[in-house]
């Protein structure tokens, strides 16, 4: 498959940009690829510079879960687009919008819009700290909540995947008050509250941890979350920028039934254009400005283009079954990624839930950041490379989800099912000896 396009692109963009991408991960240096240079894509089919075809798996990191090029998202924007992009003055379709994440996310009854996840994160501790008066922040390792300074602490994302042990440019004093600790351990989580509670702000975390490869809450977990932030007069914010609209219409707190204070949007929220938002109950979004004191503001905040594409895509999202059919379309999928890795003998532990997925490359359960680090990173290299190789485009880390989308049939699944018996054996051959 010739990429000369792309990689002459890549050359280019290095001289440019800082290693010749707007976002490190893309870089594709984690599975020693030059990346792809897109010129378009619809449906679950991107298209690159050198005119190559693949079945795409990242969905632009997860807002596309109906696909590339939507018809109803890209009708919205251009409609749109023709009555004006920006005015900074208040408009219907926000109002539309705020309505519409209301009525879908169980936990929310005021939502504030911004522009990216990270925005929504940042915006969200800033408030649960205004309104318990208290600086304390838990968090998980491998746990990614974009790329504030308070939160860029045993991150998840392109901190893992780069193995970056912390970042430079960011004060001691900017990460003094958050705390982060190992997923899955309520323990953990007790023996801190017990000495500290009483000045702790918010507990924050992925109800489904996306960002170090895909980890489930072990039974109990979000439970015992929310009780202790019950008991200790905490807020807890889940952060549903991947799990939002994605597990269910209400996101995972509808998916598990367990309601936070605060909760973070992105990514499915934009319809594939920059969109983030935070809410919950009214008492507390009240207190953010101007009904309240806690300032947080944007100049493109609930941008019309950007409302118009995300209306578009929430609406679609409510159809019935939706949610259903992507789920049962991942279940395909893994269960032949599963066969795949028995017939090549290489050990793969895949964890998913509803439309999200990915496969460790390692024999043991992944629950935690570190249980997922033990995954050999070199073997997803060469899986990666040899899906690419035939048509399929996976994340360029082992540390990522893969998204299913509805755009996904089956003759789609089945080939890369295919093309994963044929890659899985080319790793096996190319790995050490195992005894
Ligand atoms: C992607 C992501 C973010 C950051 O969102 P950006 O739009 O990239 O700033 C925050 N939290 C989670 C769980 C994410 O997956």
């Amino acid at each position: 498959m010739n990429r000369d396009t792309s990689s002459m692109l890549f050359r280019e963009a290095s001289r440019l940009m800082p290693g010749g991408v707007n976002s490190p991960v893309r870089s594709g240096r984690a599975v020693k690829t030059d990346p792809l240079f897109i010129k378009k894509a619809a449906g679950c089919r991107i298209i690159d510079e050198d005119g190559n075809s693949y079945i795409d798996y990242v969905g632009s990191w997860g807002p596309l879960i109906l696909g590339h090029s939507h018809p109803g998202v890209v009708a919205a924007i251009k409609e749109a687009a023709d009555r004006g992009t920006s005015y900074g003055i208040p408009t219907r379709v926000e109002v539309e919008m705020a309505r519409k994440v209301v009525e879908m996310v169980p936990s929310i009854e005021m939502v504030r819009m911004v522009n990216s996840g990270t925005e929504a994160t940042m915006s969200a501790i800033r408030l649960a700290r205004g309104y318990t008066g208290r600086k304390k922040i838990v968090k998980f390792n491998g746990c990614y909540h974009g790329h504030g300074d308070a939160l860029l602490v045993k991150s998840g994302s392109g901190v893992i995947t780069f193995g970056i042990p912390g970042t430079p440019g960011i004060p001691e004093e900017a990460t003094a008050h958050t705390v982060s600790l190992p997923y899955n351990d309520l323990g953990a989580v007790r023996q801190l509250m017990e000495k500290a509670g009483g000045e702790v702000a918010a507990i924050i975390v992925e109800p489904v941890a996306a960002n170090m490869g895909v980890v489930l809450p072990a039974p109990g977990f979000l439970e015992g979350l929310r009780k202790i932030c019950s008991d200790a007069g905490a807020l807890l914010i889940f952060d549903e920028v991947i799990t939002g609209f994605r597990l269910a219409p209400g996101g995972a707190q509808q998916y598990f039934n367990i309601m936070p204070d605060l909760t973070c949007l992105g990514k499915i929220i934009g319809g594939g254009l920059p969109v983030g938002a935070y809410g919950g109950k009214k008492e507390i979004m009240e207190r953010v400005s101007p009904a309240g004191d806690v300032y947080q503001a944007g100049t493109l905040s609930g941008n019309p283009l950007a409302m118009s594409a995300g209306l578009a895509m929430l609406n679609a999202l409510c159809e019935e079954g939706i949610h259903e059919e992507i789920a049962k379309k991942n279940t395909y999928l893994c269960n032949g990624f599963e066969e795949a890795s028995r017939a090549a003998g290489v050990a793969v532990t895949i964890n998913k839930i509803g439309s999200l997925g990915c496969g460790f490359f390692t024999k043991d359960p992944v629950t935690d950041y570190e249980s997922a680090v033990k995954a050999d990173a070199a073997a997803y290299a060469v899986f990666f490379q040899e899906m690419l190789d035939r048509g399929v485009y996976l994340a360029p880390s082992q540390f990522e989800a893969f998204f299913v989308s509805t755009a996904h049939g089956k003759d789609d699944l089945d080939r890369t099912i295919e093309a994963a018996f044929a890659s899985l054996g080319i790793v096996r051959q190319k790995s050490a000896p195992s005894s």
